[in-house]
């Protein structure tokens, strides 16, 4: 599991997370109590850029090099709610990017393995979770539309990048009950869509709304960009 921040920590810029977390989160709809304290906990400015750090807690989405981004608080808040996760929860993120949405899903889960294409964003996040004492994340380089089978079945499934349809192997690591959520349209805009698996395996299909994602590169989703 992981450790607890010290009060220094804790203390630094406490003020603008809770903002952040009044404006933002419960000021719109999220209102699911693990989620807003973890937005409240895990110091986000930790997770971008030093040049960026002084935007940390605006309501938007930061470039974090190569190209890709860590999502708007809002949208983080909106992915997690909908995962409803349960303490024993295995979970599987797509997208570790800055590390930051894999942080906050580790304060409410068992495990979360988290899979990103990016080495060297892959790296820079592995340093913060050892920095940060979470023992519950394990990141891995490759290719996340085709799951992490040795360690499925998944209870919850994120994918933090848009494709074009929600991956088949995706759809088999997930766990009877499960909860998958993904950004799924084109490349300009996507319906963030939730899929439980029944107990039948059926899948029930919702829209959260729409969304604007980097795109989901890989063997199911769309080709490497030139
Ligand atoms: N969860 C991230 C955070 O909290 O910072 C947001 C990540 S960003 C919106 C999406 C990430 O998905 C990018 O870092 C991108 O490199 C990664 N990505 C895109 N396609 C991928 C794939 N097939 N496998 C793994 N990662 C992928």
């Amino acid at each position: 599991m992981y450790t607890d921040y010290s009060k220094a920590d804790l203390d630094d810029r406490l003020a603008e997370r809770e903002w952040m977390v009044q404006t933002q989160l419960i000021g719109r709809d999220i209102a699911d109590e693990e989620v807003i304290n973890g937005m409240l906990i895990v110091p986000r400015h930790k997770y971008v850029m030093e040049e960026k750090q002084e935007y940390a807690y605006y309501d938007t989405a930061l470039e974090i090099g190569v190209g890709q981004t860590i999502s708007q608080p809002y949208i983080v808040a909106l992915m997690a709610e909908a995962l409803e996760l349960k303490s024993s929860d295995n979970v599987l993120e797509i997208g570790t990017g800055s590390g930051y949405s894999a942080a906050i899903l580790s304060r409410m889960a068992e495990h979360i393995y988290t899979i990103e294409r990016h080495e060297e964003l892959a790296h820079i996040a592995k340093e913060r979770f050892q920095s940060q004492g979470y023992g519950n994340i394990e990141v891995r380089v490759g290719d996340g539309t085709l799951g992490w089978t040795e360690n499925a079945p998944f209870d919850a499934i994120l994918v933090t990048a848009g494709g074009p349809v929600i991956p088949d192997t995706l759809i088999d690591q997930l766990a009877i009950g499960g909860r998958l959520v993904m950004p799924v349209g084109d490349k300009a805009e996507q319906k963030l869509l939730r899929v439980k698996k029944t107990v039948t395996s059926e899948l029930i299909e919702e829209n959260l709304g729409s969304v604007r994602f980097v795109p989901l590169i890989g063997t199911k989703g769309w080709r490497e960009l030139n």
